[in-house]
């Protein structure tokens, strides 16, 4: 679930940096492009409008919200390398300079491993071209600073990953403890009624509140109040299967949502969640108790429907007297 929030996130980033590379790739191409033709290289000339009219067509859709990443990868990465090569055959120098920004803008536009890729065959490719249209000695330190460049924007690209990650995970987990807080709770809860439609499974929600945790806080501390709820944290996690989802929705309010169980499992589940709780030492001298709703999915519910359902249960088993199971 996380993942693929994380992997829309990271297509929403290289949307962004694709529509920069296409604005600013056309403004800085084109006046290159009408100066081929004006010079009479028409076959550059022509090579440099293609590749301006794909990263318009990029920035275009992007603009209109329709991006097409295959565009970039099967259209303008080998265009801009064919391009490269004919630059510098006709150029030399001056068709090797071009081979540093279109370094730079593979990592702009492609998934960390495609740019990669895109970049070692464009060095793979321009290299040995480098080698035979450039001077040796004006050629080894293109290819020293064309690597340089290369893995400049490799560690750049890695490390801004890794902080998106690490930013996006933060965003979705609940630093007490450890447990999804709500943000992905709606997201979570419609995948599995989507699941439900499509495959019949079915999915059960179980709220989980701390019977009188006031008092806890009020007696012993916050910090106490604290230590049981990582408790109970670790607990839920340890005793759920893989597959269920766990939230921490409220200050000591859990939610699991269990796939692929139906109402009876669920409360067999929820029962044994209760007892463990019961009879955990989360504190010396003093049990702790939970009180807990069960709802199946029905048909036609919605995710509000569903969690209300599994929240008034709650309230059935707080008002007949706590440390119980409703379903
Ligand atoms: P009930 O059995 O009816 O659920 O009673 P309760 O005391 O558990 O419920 P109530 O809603 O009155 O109190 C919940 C308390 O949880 C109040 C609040 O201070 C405490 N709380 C909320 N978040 C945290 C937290 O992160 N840490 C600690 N230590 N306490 C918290
Ligand atoms: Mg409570
Ligand atoms: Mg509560």
């Amino acid at each position: 679930m996380a993942e693929s929030r994380q992997d829309a996130l990271a297509a929403e980033f290289r949307g962004k940096t694709t529509l920069g590379v296409g604005i600013i790739g056309v403004v800085v191409l084109t006046p290159f492009a009408i100066n081929n033709f004006l010079q009479g290289r028409a076959l550059l000339g022509i090579g440099a409008v293609g590749i301006v009219a794909i990263l318009a067509a990029n920035a275009w859709s992007i603009s209109r919200r329709r991006y097409y990443p295959s565009l970039t990868l099967f259209g303008l990465v080998p265009a801009v390398i064919f391009f490269l090569v004919f630059a510098l055959r006709k150029q030399g120098m001056v068709g090797a300079l071009w081979c540093y920004p279109a370094v730079i803008s593979f990592y702009f536009m492609l998934p960390e491993r495609r740019a990669w890729l895109a970049n070692g065959i464009l060095l793979g490719i321009a290299l040995p071209e480098i080698w035979t249209v450039i001077d040796h000695p004006l050629a080894t330190r293109v290819a020293a600073t064309l690597f340089a460049v290369s893995a400049f924007s490799a560690i750049f690209i890695r490390v801004i990953s890794g902080q998106q990650r690490k930013l996006e995970a933060q965003a979705v987990t609940d630093p007490l403890t450890g447990l999804f807080n709500r943000m992905l709770l709606h997201d979570t809860l419609e995948q599995a009624i989507e699941q439900n439609k499509r495959t019949g499974a079915p999915m059960t929600l179980v709220t989980l509140d701390l019977d009188h945790f006031k008092e806890i806080n009020d007696t012993l501390g916050h910090d106490a109040g604290d230590s049981v709820l990582q408790g109970v944290g670790q607990l839920l996690r340890r005793r759920l299967r893989r597959v269920d989802h766990l939230f921490r929705i409220g200050g000591e309010e859990f939610l699991a949502l269990l796939y692929a169980t139906d109402a009876d499992n669920a409360r067999n589940v929820a029962e044994s969640l209760r007892s463990a709780i019961a009879a955990h030492p989360f504190l010396p001298g003093r049990s702790v108790t939970a009180s807990l709703g069960v709802a199946a999915l029905h048909p036609g519910d919605d995710w509000r429907a569903w969690m209300k359902r599994s929240d008034d249960k709650l309230y059935v088993a707080k008002s007949g007297g706590r440390d119980r199971v409703v379903l």
